[in-house]
């Protein structure tokens, strides 16, 4: 079986060492990841300018783009065939509810599965000291369910670790997605030549949109597991939205009013 692992804060980061380590013992793993920190890169992809890939041991890819970038190379070029399976992280913070909008953690993973590759994002809680070992054994139990088990189409797994020693998690939840939004997000502050700069910052206020959100789980001590599906298209209103078809139908007022009459060019 053979693995790609990713992430976004970089091929040095002790969350990827720890997760690449983990995952040997499930198969061939393949590491291609960004030559630097990429957080919060979300889903680019780099269009107008070269991509490097720099081999730093065997099976060991820095590549000089995004999270994104590294997935389709490892997928489409690096890897002599496609993998069984695709581990993003492990993250250096979470990446509940909103979060999964501007996470490079979480897109890897998404794109792994736009690839048709069964995927996974793996994050933890924390700031400065991480308990990896445990969020990677729990990234190798849910890695081997997905392996005997399959994912549905279109799905990815997005798991959050709470940073505690392995003994006192309290077990696996499945979640939703939660709200996730920043209090007074934009920071404004004069640098040392008197010039104004802002600093995207502020501090976080979760809250959930239904029962069983991620962070619940996370504050419970549990891991989190969120299903995730590509298609983002709220089937529920399509019908009400239907009504707006009208707008383009052939012979409605609001159509023909903006046609020109026939036989009369301009000038
Ligand atoms: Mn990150």
């Amino acid at each position: 079986m053979r693995i790609v692992v990713t992430n976004d804060d970089g091929i040095h980061s002790p969350g990827l060492t720890a997760l690449a380590k983990a995952l040997s013992k499930l198969g061939e793993v393949w590491v291609v990841a960004p030559d630097r920190e990429r957080t919060a890169a979300a889903h680019a992809v780099t269009l107008h300018k070269p991509l490097r890939v720099q081999q730093l041991g065997a099976r060991m890819y820095a590549v000089s783009g995004t999270p994104v970038d590294c997935v389709n190379l490892a997928v489409l070029k690096i890897l002599p065939a496609p993998p069984d399976l695709l581990v993003s992280g492990i993250n250096r913070g979470v990446n509940l509810g909103d979060d999964v909008l501007y996470s490079g953690t979480v897109s890897a993973a998404m794109e792994g599965t736009i690839l048709g590759i069964p995927s996974m994002a793996v994050s933890q809680e924390g700031q400065e000291h991480f308990y990896f070992d445990a969020g990677a054994r729990y990234a190798v139990r849910i890695a081997r369910l997905i392996m005997k088990e399959g994912l549905p189409d279109e799905t990815l797994v997005n798991l959050n670790i709470p940073n505690r020693p392995f003994t006192s998690i309290t077990g696996v939840r499945v979640t939703c997605l939660s709200r996730r939004r920043f209090h007074n997000p934009i920071i404004e502050k004069v640098d040392p030549r008197g010039r104004t700069y802002y600093w995207i910052a502020g501090t976080r206020v979760s809250w959930s949109r239904s029962k069983d959100a991620d962070h619940e789980a996370l504050e419970q001590g549990a891991v989190s597991l969120t299903p995730i599906h590509l298609d983002t298209t709220n089937h529920a209103v399509l019908d009400r939205f239907r009504t707006w078809e009208t707008v383009r139908r052939p012979g409605a007022r609001q159509v023909t009013a903006a046609v020109k009459p026939k036989g009369k060019k301009k000038g």
